[in-house]
């Protein structure tokens, strides 16, 4: 049991040199907060049932991307480990690879293990506006006392020698200060008190320049951090070397312990032969150049937890020219949810008449639809918390758009202005068919299944 045989650090112990193996405080936090606060175990197993839905019917989780506000606090002694912010931004940047599979090295998982890649759906920004919505730089800096932390959250908070969290529902609080016992970063799992929640990592494994010492010098200590802070646990399941724990996750193999440094493919452990452990994953405990995937069934989970405790965090934002690749999903889950709001009796009984009498505009039309919107952003389960007025219908902003939050509100118009031109275009054509369709009237379409040919 690896990890558990380390010594825990202790406040004040002095920063030893950059560790060579990795080593993260989350379990040891879930313990404590399991054993200190009853509401915690509580919010774990609501988490966990969250999750588990998920996993069994993933259309629950958000769909598009989600823009997660960053604030940076760097707690510091020496002038050394008050990092530039250069650092920070090159963190930032290795995040919103990580976590979109745009991440270069994404291409050296081995070929077994490639189709369970999975792109997070999850950026990430340094705040632009602080808790008193004052602008920002998402950036703060606390000169300590203390020559060293610990994994005991006394970094959290100004009353121990660190810096107080913003409001964690708004904010993703990272804190970047020495750490004792070679102790690399550690989180707080959702469900733990507001006051600390977030993520904390040692100066000298954040981002790729400045402070950033091998092998974690590739920013990948916070990419796993945050995926703990998202729910994730580790890939071979906290039990020791044993094969009987389990990440919760279906689709990485069950694995003995945690793998380290670069292991050679493949690495067999607890029957999972041929292809073995999947160490590459960024919940091993591999040197940061080994460490490049999330697997879909990570993803899930993670968006299940955005969907549940971490409802709050975020702007729903485009994915950008990646979702090309998803478009023909994107729009089969657009147009159902709009019809259904808009036309509800007319279109149940008017569709299966569309396929029948005019299966050629339907599919002039759609095509066109994703040649001239690339860039939408999907809309999915968000949809229905979308407040509405009376008689049904969506609030609308100024020139008639419908409103929605996003970080960008130019953008965000514009693509809602494609949207809604799109639908203006849709519901013109069953318009159309409504006429042709009325003047041949069928009367046993009502119960046929709605755009039936479009589900799987
Ligand atoms: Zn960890």
């Amino acid at each position: 049991m690896a990890q558990k045989k380390k010594r825990s650090p202790r406040p004040g112990e002095a920063e030893a040199a950059p560790p060579t193996k990795r080593t993260c405080g989350t379990m040891d936090v879930h313990y404590r907060l399991l054993r200190t606060i009853p509401e915690y175990a509580d919010a774990r197993a609501a988490s966990e049932n969250q999750a588990q839905r998920a996993a069994v019917s993933p259309a629950i989780g958000r769909t598009g991307c989600t823009r997660i506000p960053v604030v940076v606090h760097v707690v510091y002694k020496t002038a050394v480990q008050n990092i530039s912010v250069a650092q920070i931004q090159s963190q930032i940047a290795v995040l919103n690879k990580d976590f979109r599979r745009k991440n270069a090295d994404i291409g050296t998982v081995p070929a077994p293990f490639a189709p369970a890649t999975a792109d997070a759906r999850i950026e990430f920004k340094l705040a632009a506006t602080d808790p008193a919505g004052n602008p920002t730089t998402g950036i703060t800096r606390t000169a300590t006392a203390t020559t060293a932390f610990s994994d005991d959250d006394r970094v959290k908070s100004a009353a121990t020698g660190g810096a107080n969290a913003w409001p964690s529902d708004r904010y993703l609080n990272i804190w970047v200060c020495p750490l004792a016992g070679g102790l690399l970063g550690y989180a707080q799992f959702p469900g733990g008190p507001a006051a600390t929640d977030g993520v904390v990592i040692r100066h000298s494994a954040f981002g790729t320049s400045g402070t950033a010492t091998a092998p974690f010098h590739l920013g990948r200590t916070a990419t796993h951090e945050i995926g703990h802070w998202l729910n994730l646990r580790h890939i071979w399941g906290d039990d020791g070397t044993g094969c009987a724990g389990s990440d919760l996750v279906a689709d990485t193999p069950n694995q003995g312990g945690p793998n380290y440094g670069v292991p050679a493919f493949p690495k067999v452990s607890c029957g999972n032969a041929p292809n073995g452990d999947m160490f590459m994953d960024f919940m091993d405990y591999v040197d940061d150049r080994a460490m490049t995937m999330f697997t879909a069934g990570q993803v899930t989970r993670m968006q299940a937890t955005l969907d549940g405790l971490r409802s709050s965090i975020g702007a729903t934002v485009s994915c950008g020219p990646v979702i090309k690749k998803h478009e023909p999903d994107t729009i089969k889950k657009l147009e159902p949810d709009h019809i259904k709001k808009f036309e509800p009796d007319t279109i149940k009984k008017l569709e299966p008449e569309i396929k029948k009498h005019e299966p050629d505009a339907i599919k002039k039309h759609e095509p066109d639809v994703k040649k001239h919107e690339p860039d939408i952003p999907p809309i999915g389960k968000h949809e229905p918390e979308i407040p509405t007025g009376p008689g049904g219908h969506i609030p609308t902003g100024p020139g008639g758009q419908r409103q929605y939050e996003t970080s960008g509100n130019e953008e965000g118009f514009a693509n809602e202005q494609r949207k809604e031109e799109r639908l203006q275009r849709i519901e013109a054509a069953l318009a159309q068919l409504t006429h042709f369709i009325q003047q041949s009237q069928r009367p046993d379409v009502s119960k046929a299944p709605l755009r039936k040919e479009k589900r799987k």
